[in-house]
């Protein structure tokens, strides 16, 4: 089966076609949606959307393939969602229509499957190889000159351009010789290095187990495979599964209680998901239901600062799995407010940036518009900081405030908050 047929709503578990049935087409979401606003299209709303993904449901689609542009447009931000009266669940739904409708290539499916269940250690080899290239300048030639474009490769060109960071090591490899994070009793939480994290931000990583050592004492590294985030906005469900059974089976190895701290939001808030996946096995939905209960976001942590530290103007983006995924507003706000010598919201703070996992490189143009008024927002609030908790932002931003606002810098929340945490030497 390609899809889950059954989704977990606010009005309850429903099968897709009456999770759908619940949208009214009342509009309330149309001015949430970060597409439509940039747009204007009516296929490129939550509405609009939801009427394709009915219609297909209905068999009224003489060539489904004309509803691609806008279910691959749709950033899964579910802006929509909150906006929503009756809580559609549209970011699950476009899910579903593009697993049933747009489907992917087989090779590429296995070779996902492969890179991130049987050979994790060969992705960790091809980024960074990847990354040296990059460092020798040779991958942006090859962008610069056309030639991953002329080879079909648009979308990795889009990423060698996006990416700036490229770390030597991973974060995992650093913290498996850290003898003081290994799993025993008195381990008081575990941490799960997200990809985003591990590949590209091993220093945010490194500032969120301080912040959690100083908040709640000694805690271990999971040392855990992707969360399967990828494979499942990829359409591959067994994959997706496969990996959620190794990661909820780590966290059963250890025997603790303990919670589990991710510090992206997209991987906290699929980690917390994970029951949906298992909606027809009632085994392992029990189990994933144990430990997405123990999952949290680090913008969760209560972490103690001194006041008034982070120079200049702060501000927060607000990652779309943050808030529109895990429901988390005021979370973020605490201690970056708390810290900061000066915060102002901007305007449109829980819009996508445009980053969106893939969608940067897939939608450049798309993309680019919606970082442009990001970016906009954050000029026009004055900060000088932005904070965000998605990885994914964390490199759309970065790229923007270079390109439209030099004077602004993005970090992620834990980095900080890390600056600011009481009791540290900063
Ligand atoms: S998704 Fe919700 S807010 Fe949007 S049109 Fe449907 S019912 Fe209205
Ligand atoms: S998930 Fe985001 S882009 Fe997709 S329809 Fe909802 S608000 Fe629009």
């Amino acid at each position: 089966m390609k899809s889950l047929g059954r989704l977990r709503t606010a009005l309850g578990e429903r099968s897709d076609y009456d999770a759908v049935a619940q949208c009214s087409r009342c509009g309330y979401c149309e001015q949430a949606c970060p597409t439509y606003k940039a747009t204007g299209r009516e296929a490129q709303s939550a509405r609009g959307r939801n009427q394709i993904v009915r219609q297909f449901l209905e068999g009224k689609f003489e060539d489904p393939s004309s509803a691609e542009e806008a279910l691959s447009t749709c950033l899964l931000c579910g802006a929509c969602t909150t906006a929503c009266p009756a809580r559609v669940p549209t970011p699950d739904l476009v899910l579903e229509a593009r697993r049933e409708i747009l489907g992917q290539p087989e090779w590429a499916r296995r070779l996902l499957r492969h890179l991130l269940v049987v050979r994790p250690d060969l992705l960790a080899k091809a980024v960074r190889a990847g990354f040296a290239l990059k460092r020798m300048g040779l991958a942006g030639l090859a962008a610069k000159t056309g030639l991953l474009r002329l080879l079909g490769l648009r979308a990795l060109a889009e990423a060698d351009a996006h990416v700036k960071e490229t770390p030597e090591r991973t974060l995992a490899e650093a913290l498996r010789e850290d003898a003081s994070l290994r799993a025993g009793p008195d381990a008081a939480w575990s941490y799960f290095a997200a990809c985003g994290t591990n590949f590209v931000f091993p220093r945010v990583g490194l500032a969120s187990l301080r912040i959690l050592h100083r908040v709640h004492g000694r805690g271990a590294f999971l040392d855990n495979p992707c969360c399967g985030l990828l494979a499942f906005n990829y359409g591959d469900l067994e994959t997706a599964r496969e990996l959620a059974r190794l990661n909820i089976q780590r966290w059963e190895d250890r025997r603790s209680d303990a919670p589990v701290f991710a510090d992206c939001s997209s991987c906290a808030a699929f980690l917390k998901s994970y029951p949906q996946l298992f909606l027809r096995d009632p085994a392992w939905r029990e189990r994933a239901e144990a430990f997405a209960a123990r999952v949290k976001d680090i913008v969760e942590v209560e972490a103690p600062v001194r006041p008034g530290v982070l120079p200049g103007l702060v501000t927060l983006h607000d990652s779309c799995r943050a808030r529109h995924g895990q429901g988390l507003f005021k979370e973020p706000r605490a201690a970056v407010k708390a810290a900061a010598a000066a915060f102002a919201e901007m305007e449109c703070s829980d819009d996508c940036c445009g980053g969106a996992g893939l969608f940067a490189f897939k939608h450049p143009e798309l993309s680019e518009e919606l970082l442009r008024r990001k970016i906009g927002h954050a000029k026009a609030a004055g900060a000088r900081t932005v904070c965000a908790s998605g990885t994914s932002c964390l490199i759309q931003l970065a790229r923007g405030l270079e390109k439209y606002y030099p004077e602004g810098r993005v970090v992620h929340w834990s980095e900080a908050v890390c600056e600011a945490l009481d009791g540290s030497d900063g």
